[in-house]
Formats: C-alpha cells, structure tokens, sequence
C-alpha cells in the first residue's frame, strides 16, 4: 500500500462548504445560502441506494460563516478559499469544495493557479437544483465528487459535476437550467461515471503531465479586486472610445480582450493605438477568442496583426475564466513585466 492510498484510506475528507444552490433554501425574496449543511448532506446522502451509500468515503465539513451566491464571489474570495485549503489539505487525502455553479469555474480557475503542484484531488460541486428539492442534482454531484476527491491518482483541480470529471481551469458552466452545466470545450473529461462507479482517465491528468512538487503560489488578491482587471468582449461598432474609457482607467493592471474568431480586431487605427498605448504602459494585455471552441493565432490575418504589434499575448485556447484569473494570479505577484508575459504564454496547470 502507498503512502497516499494509507492516508486515503485511513482519514476523512474535507468538505468545504461556501455556498451555492446546493445548500439553498426558500425565502421570502428567493433562495439564500442555508445553514445546517453537514445534517443536510448526511441526510441526503444517506437516501441513496445502500450499494452506493457504503462506497462513499467518510469526511468532515468545514463551512464558511458566511456562504454566499457565489454570483457574488470577488478575487479576494478565490483568495481565501485558496488558503483554507493550503493549510488544512495535508491532514486530508482531498478536498471537496461545494460552491455556488454561477462562477464555479471561475474559483476552479483561480485554486488551479494558487494550489500548483498540487499532490492530491481538489474537486469543487455544487448543484442546479437545492439538497431538498424534488428530483435534484445535488447528491449525485456530491457523491461523485467524493468518490473521486479519495482517488490519489487525481492530484489537481477538477470539476465534478452531472456524471463528468473536468479539469477545473478547462471548464465553463455551459448550461444555465440542465443538470449537465458544465463543459469543457478545449480539453477532454478527466473521469466520469460509467454505471455506478467513476471512470478517472490517469494518462489526462497533471500527475502523468507536469504537476511536479508542490509549489503553492498565495500572493495577496486584494488590490486586484478593486478593478485590477476587466473583460472586454468586442461587438461590431464597438469605439476607441468605449475601449479608452476601460483601459485608461489609472486602477487597472491588466485586460482581457474577446476578440473574433482565429484572433482578428477591426483593422481602427484609433482602436489599436488605445490598446498599444495601455500595453505600452506597462497594462498586461491578453486575447482569446469568441468562439468556445478552439484557439486564436494572432497576426493569421491582417485584421489580427495590430493586436501582435500591441503586445496583446495570445491566451490560445484558454476559456475567458482561466484566462482572466490567470491575469489576475500574475498581477498579484512581485513579477517583473517581462516575467508575468512570459509565464502567461507558459503552460502552467494544463490551462492550454
Ligand atoms: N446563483 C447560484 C450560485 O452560483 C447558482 C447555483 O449555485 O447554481 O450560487
């Protein structure tokens, strides 16, 4: 037996619990994160098929004094979340986090960055339907996510949710009303439920890719969360103007940029010279695609060739969630400008 599969068997999981429809109850003004989460799950757990009750692996909850809708989760969230599980993962064989699905994949994002090297299964769920209510995903997802947070062989941070496995920094929710939310359009399923039991595929994983030792990176994201970073999606007619107005903000570090297809802007000088004049000031300037599946090439076609002189990097085949928190995890750090480009273009967690 290895050290790993001792300590899987032979101490509990943790589940930390931050909120989400999951544990959501009714009130007067809709749901609301609700309290008592650890007699909630047990209970709904405990209404499974017996042959699926006994494989479940023990764990504690640890549930945060505040849950939140996590449509209300900022960096300094991420942050925190972050830190929790760094100081407490080594007395446990995994982490499951249960979080609200609106920005799930953004925190899955984020922890990936924070937790590199990470050597056992960190997997966030949630739930589109409450623990209570008729018919809902939630045991399911959290049994699925418990059975594979025991697995050592998964040594990042994934996904699990409605029977699949996803890399977390490859994953958008996908869905607002189906059970099956997530996806992961760049990259294939790192497991998933086949009958009763889950499927974890090892050969996708960071373990056999470059996880290496751990090396958890926990700068402080406070600064970043008072509009360190923005999102910007082009649309046809969009100004220099509009474009002026987000980057010349004195707070902002860094941009995001949604660009057409393989990687194209208008071909507007007053355009490209408000972006080349942000990125000349030192503003961390990256583009993806608005196209969810596949990558950009940036300077393919001429239309493009004004972001490559810009000094926009190419965030390639990166969802937006794994790109922007990305921006946001470089920022955050003492790196040098050349430094935080570089390892943006880097593969650092298997995020392209
Ligand atoms: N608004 C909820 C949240 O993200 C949605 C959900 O959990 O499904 O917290």
């Amino acid at each position: 037996m290895t050290q790993d599969t001792a300590l899987a068997t032979s101490r509990p999981l943790l589940v930390i619990y931050t909120g989400g429809t999951l544990g959501m109850v009714e009130s007067d003004a809709g749901l609301v994160p609700g309290v008592d989460i650890e007699a909630r799950l047990t209970r709904a757990l405990g209404a499974l098929p017996a042959e699926r009750r006994t494989a479940l692996p023990d764990f504690e909850v640890l549930t945060f004094p505040d849950p939140i809708d996590s449509s209300a989760a900022t960096p300094r969230e991420w942050q925190r979340l972050a830190g929790e599980i760094a100081q407490r993962h080594r007395n446990h064989p995994g982490i499951v986090v249960l979080h609200g699905t609106d920005t799930l994949a953004w925190t899955a994002s984020s922890l990936a960055y924070q937790l590199q090297g990470v050597d056992r299964p960190v997997v966030v769920t949630g739930a589109m339907q409450p623990l209570e209510a008729e018919g809902s995903d939630a045991a399911d997802n959290v049994e699925l996510a418990l059975r594979f947070a025991v697995n050592p062989a998964l040594q990042e941070v994934a996904i699990a949710f409605g029977g699949k496995l996803l890399r977390g920094v490859r994953a958008r929710k996908w869905q607002s009303r189906d059970a099956d939310a997530f996806a992961s359009p760049n990259y294939p399923l790192l497991g998933e439920r086949i009958g009763m039991d889950p499927i974890l595929y090892p050969e996708r994983g960071l373990v056999r890719q470059q996880r290496g030792a751990p090396r958890f990176e926990l700068p402080d994201y406070g600064p970043l969360a008072e509009g360190g970073v923005a999102r910007i999606a082009l649309w046809p007619g969009i100004t220099a103007r509009q474009v002026a107005a987000w980057l010349q903000d004195p707070a902002l570090k860094g941009a995001l940029l949604e660009v057409w297809g393989g990687g194209n802007v208008p071909e507007d000088p007053e355009l490209l010279g408000v972006i080349a004049e942000a990125s000349g000031q030192g503003k961390l300037l990256a583009a993806i695609s608005q196209c969810p599946h596949g990558g950009i090439d940036i300077g393919h076609y001429a239309a493009g060739q004004g972001l490559n002189e810009a000094g926009v990097l190419s965030a390639d085949d990166m969802t937006p969630e794994a790109a922007l928190t990305k921006l946001v995890h470089l920022l955050a750090q003492p790196l040098a400008h050349g430094e935080r480009r570089r390892r943006f273009l880097t593969r650092l967690v298997g995020e392209r």
